[in-house]
């Protein structure tokens, strides 16, 4: 017997990530009537994901409870190319996270104020009434069903089909605008400082890095991420068992995981008529580290907001979502846009001037280090990335 399902719904969510799961209990919470649609069979698995997030943008879109997290983090360990260790305390707090426990309590929330939710259920297709989607076609059970509703929120992640069934442009087009990643949870792991990891250089990864993030339980993130137009011979997981035997000869792998992040700027249009787009689908990320979790959380509380306005008022039609385009665009939007110019300047370092930072602040107190230092050090090694620098500041 299959589940019943309301033929309409006040807003249906796409996905039931960390974007979904926000923008569901925010409907559900303003009392509007929520679908949320999880295509896998259990939220918050698989778990694609390194699951370190900053504390203050976590806990912008949400009050997260102990139990989503793992371990607190206070410092950062880089590694260079030759292996020298520089340790860096954050300037701020990190949480390792629990992702399924997260994204299940989040759901509840979401539940408790009587959202429907549907796991192993597939959006198939949007319904559209004029300009505007009104509805979405849905796989439950191997049932077609169309439900109708009155917003559609996508937050189907990096593979989102729902954006560009709704007519907004998603196709990534550069190569280096898209990282493939590959990660072990592996047991094993031995780290002298019991910091994350962000290893670098070319003996490990064609471009980016490979991370090792403790969760503080004697297991640990073990992967690595690689541009697209990186991708050559070796698959990502090949890269990564060399650099585990490399780096973590004792590592026994538990689980494997492949996926993807959104490395470029994020989508030009983020709504239309009755529509909006959210998280990874709309490709909002941390450009530089491809962070994604608390950008998809802050958008799709953002997104779900105004859209609760908008349903008050009677008006979801694009103009008035639009805000959100707007508002996006001013705030996080920004600091997406620095660090996707930032991305472009890091992807030209080479592994000799990362070997000479290393040296240096492996001697200073990184607190104390002053930038003319990197500058000098930036000239003496790759003079071409002062113009990429100045870019930044313009
Ligand atoms: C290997 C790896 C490591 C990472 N490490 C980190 C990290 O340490 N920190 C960090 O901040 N970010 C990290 N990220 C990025 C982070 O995982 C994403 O940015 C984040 O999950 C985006 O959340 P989301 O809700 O937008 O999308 P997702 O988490 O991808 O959720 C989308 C959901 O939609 C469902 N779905 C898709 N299509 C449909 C459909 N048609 N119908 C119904 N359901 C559908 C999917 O099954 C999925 O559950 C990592 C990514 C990868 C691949």
């Amino acid at each position: 017997m299959k589940l019943p399902l309301e033929q309409f719904y006040d807003a249906i969510v796409v996905g039931a990530g960390p974007a979904g799961a926000i923008a569901a209990k925010t409907f559900a919470e303003n009392g509007f009537s929520t679908l949320l649609l999880e295509k896998d069979r259990e939220i918050g698995l698989p778990v694609r994901c390194g699951e370190l997030v900053g504390k203050r943008g976590l806990t912008l879109a949400i009050n997260p409870d102990p139990s989503w997290i793992t371990h607190t983090v206070n410092g950062v360990t880089f590694v260079s190319p030759k292996g020298v260790r520089v340790n860096v305390p954050c300037p701020e707090p990190a949480y390792m996270l629990n992702r399924p426990v997260m994204e299940k309590s989040i759901v509840q929330m979401a539940a408790k104020y009587n959202a429907d939710i549907r796991v192993g259920t597939v959006a198939v297709g949007l319904l559209r009434k004029k300009d505007a989607i009104c509805g979405v076609k849905v796989l439950h059970h191997d049932m077609a069903i169309d439900v109708g509703c009155r917003i559609v929120i996508a937050a189907d992640g990096i593979e989102s089909r729902m954006a560009k069934l709704a007519g907004l442009n998603s196709t990534i087009t550069d190569l280096n605008d898209i990282g493939i990643c590959a990660q072990y949870r592996v047991t094993n792991v031995e780290s002298p400082e019991g910091f994350p990891e962000l290893h670098f250089g070319k003996n490990i990864v064609p471009d980016c890095y490979a991370w090792m993030f403790p969760k503080g339980d004697g297991t640990a993130n073990l992967g690595l991420g690689i541009t697209a137009k990186a991708a050559g011979k070796e698959s990502p997981v090949q890269i990564l068992n060399r650099f585990m035997t490399l780096r973590f000869p004792k590592a026994k792998p538990l689980a494997l995981t492949v996926g993807s992040v959104p490395l470029g700027l994020y989508l030009k249009k983020l709504v239309a008529g009755g529509f909006m787009v959210v998280g990874d689908a709309a490709r909002m990320a941390n450009c530089l580290d491809g962070g994604g979790i608390t950008f998809a959380m802050n958008s799709a509380k953002l997104a779900a907001s105004i859209a609760c306005e908008a349903l008050s008022e009677g008006d979801v039609s694009e103009k008035r979502l639009s805000v959100f385009e707007k508002r996006w665009k001013n705030g996080v939007g920004k600091q997406q846009e620095r660090s996707y110019l930032l991305k472009r300047a890091v992807l030209k370092v080479n592994d000799s001037t990362i070997e000479a930072a290393a040296e240096v602040l492996i001697n200073k107190d990184p607190s104390k280090l002053k930038y003319i230092d990197l500058l000098k050090l930036t000239v003496k090694n790759q003079p071409a990335l002062i113009l990429e620098a100045i870019k930044l500041f313009k």
